[in-house]
C-alpha cells in the first residue's frame, strides 16, 4: 500500500473578483468602477485565465450599489465584447450600506452564479449582517431563478449554516463554496484554517478560496496544491507584491495561471467550468 499524492489533474477554476464594494481608484487606479471599465477588466481577466468574473457595481459617486440596471449593463458589455466568461453577481452589497431587499435584486437578472454570504461577521469597522431569515429568502429566490449560489464562508460556523440549509433542501446540488479568509473580523488567512473549513464541507462539494490582502497569493497557492479552486482580483487585494500595486486584475489572474501550469494544474476554460459546475453552456 502506498500513499498517493493529491490528484492535481482536475482543471482549476480561477475566479476574478474585479471591483468589490470598497476599493477606490485612490487605493489603486486600476480598480474598475464604471460598467465600461468593469467589462473591459472582465474580458482581460478572462483572456488571462479566469473562467468566472465576480462582479460588483458602483454608482456615479463610485459607491457600492446593487442596481440591477448597472449589473445588466456590465453583463451586456461583456457579452457584446464576445466573451463567454461565467458571470457571478454579488449579493453582498456594502456592509450596512444596502438593504436586504436591494441586495437580492441582482438575482432577478438570473446570473449564472450569485454570491451567497452564509452568515454574519465583523467586517473591518462594521458588521456584515446575513440573518437566517435573509438567507432563507435569498436561497429561495436563487432556486426560483435557477441561479447557482456561490456559498461564501468567512468562518467555520458559516459552513455549518450551509449544511443546515442543504439539509433543509433550501440549497440544492451541486454545491459550490468560496472560503473567504483573512477578512479583518473573521478567520485568519492560514493554511490550517483553510484545511479546517475544507474538511467540514459536505461530500461532493467543490470549493474555491480567496484571501484578503497579503494572504491572497500564499493561500491561493496552497489551494492549487490541495486540488481546490482559486479566486484573485483587486476586490481582495490591490497589491501585486508588498508595496507594489497590481497593474490590473488580469495581471493577478495571469500569475495564478502560470503557477497552476507549473505544478501541472490545467486552467479551466469557462466552458469546462460550466460543465464542472453543472451550468448549461451558453
Ligand atoms: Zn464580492
Amino acid at each position: 500500500m502506498s500513499i498517493h499524492p493529491t490528484d492535481l489533474s482536475q482543471p482549476v477554476i480561477i475566479s476574478a473578483a474585479l471591483t468589490g464594494s470598497w476599493p477606490t481608484k485612490a487605493d489603486n487606479p486600476a480598480v474598475p468602477i464604471t460598467e465600461e471599465e468593469i467589462a473591459e477588466a472582465a474580458v482581460a481577466a478572462h483572456k488571462a485565465g479566469a473562467a468566472i468574473v465576480h462582479l460588483h457595481v458602483r454608482n456615479d459617486q463610485g459607491k457600492v450599489t446593487c442596481d440591477p440596471a448597472r449589473y445588466a449593463k456590465a453583463r451586456d458589455l461583456i457579452r457584446a465584447a464576445g466573451s463567454d466568461v461565467i458571470i457571478n453577481m454579488s449579493t453582498g452589497g456594502g456592509a450596512g450600506q444596502t438593504t436586504d431587499e436591494q441586495r437580492m435584486e441582482p438575482v432577478s437578472l438570473k446570473p449564472e452564479i450569485a454570491s451567497f454570504d452564509c452568515g454574519s461577521t465583523n467586517f473591518g469597522k462594521t458588521v456584515f449582517i446575513n440573518s437566517p431569515s435573509f438567507l432563507d429568502e435569498l436561497a429561495k429566490r436563487m432556486l426560483e431563478n435557477n441561479v447557482l449560489p456561490e456559498i461564501e464562508c468567512f468562518e467555520p460556523g458559516h459552513v455549518a449554516n450551509a449544511i443546515r440549509l442543504i439539509d433543509e433542501g433550501k440549497i440544492k446540488p451541486p454545491f459550490w463554496f468560496q472560503v473567504v479568509l483573512n477578512l479583518r473580523g473573521a478567520s485568519p488567512g492560514t493554511v490550517k484554517q483553510l484545511l479546517n473549513m475544507v474538511e467540514m464541507l459536505p461530500a461532493g462539494a467543490m470549493w474555491s478560496v480567496c484571501a484578503i490582502g497579503r494572504a491572497q497569493l500564499p493561500i491561493n497557492v496552497a489551494a492549487l496544491a490541495m486540488g481546490g479552486h482559486v479566486r484573485t482580483g483587486l476586490e481582495d487585494n490591490i497589491f501585486y507584491h508588498k508595496g507594489q500595486l497590481a497593474e490590473s486584475n488580469a495581471q493577478l489572474v495571469a500569475r495564478l495561471a502560470r503557477i497552476a501550469n507549473e505544478i501541472g494544474r490545467p486552467v479551466a476554460t469557462s466552458a469546462e467550468a460550466r460543465t464542472m459546475l453543472g451550468l448549461p453552456q451558453l
